[in-house]
């Protein structure tokens, strides 16, 4: 698996550091870094002050949200876009340790119907599922993985912690 680097507890802005205010709008980014030499995926979150200017190469997700107030009943539900937007541009990696990630992603996309399964081809290890996106058509092939229900467990939570909401 890839590692994943994900900022605990408070949450403050990756520029100027200061901790965001209950209810304070948030640009959140998801972007690829090599970590300890290993490819990770980041996620900065900037204040209004910070967002404009702020370096976006390598962005692989970005959607807006608002810091929980201490009275929220539960975490917000994902943006579904922001999840689209990430496994689009996972798509086409090459690395092996991300097929679990984007094979999750695809199931969560699945369930949530931005993504309707069409089919599979191929046989084994060799086997990918094609998945349509209902809005635009296009079909992506994902390896299909032989991912125990644990293993599942785990890279949601992986997704749930790097979006910080609930799927
Ligand atoms: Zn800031």
């Amino acid at each position: 698996m890839s590692e994943w680097k994900i900022p605990k507890g408070r949450r403050a802005c990756a520029s100027c550091q200061r901790e965001f205010q209950p209810g304070e709008p948030i640009l959140s980014v998801l972007r690829d870094a090599v970590v300890e030499g290993k490819p990770t995926l980041v996620r900065d979150d900037r204040c209004p002050a910070c967002e404009t200017g702020a370096p976006r190469e390598g962005a692989l997700s970005h959607w807006r949200t608002a810091a929980p107030r201490p009275d929220a009943p539960k975490r917000p539900r994902i943006d579904e876009e922001a999840v689209a937007e990430l496994f689009r541009n996972l798509a086409d990696d090459p690395d092996p340790a991300r097929r679990p990630l984007r094979y999750v992603l695809a199931l969560v996309l699945t369930r949530r119907k931005v993504l309707r399964f069409t089919g599979g081809e191929g046989e084994g290890e060799a086997r990918v599922l094609l998945l349509e996106e209902r809005a635009t058509g296009e079909v992506h092939r994902i390896p299909d993985l032989p991912l125990t229900e644990a293993d599942i467990d785990r890279v949601t939570d992986e997704i749930r912690g790097l979006f910080q909401g609930d799927v």
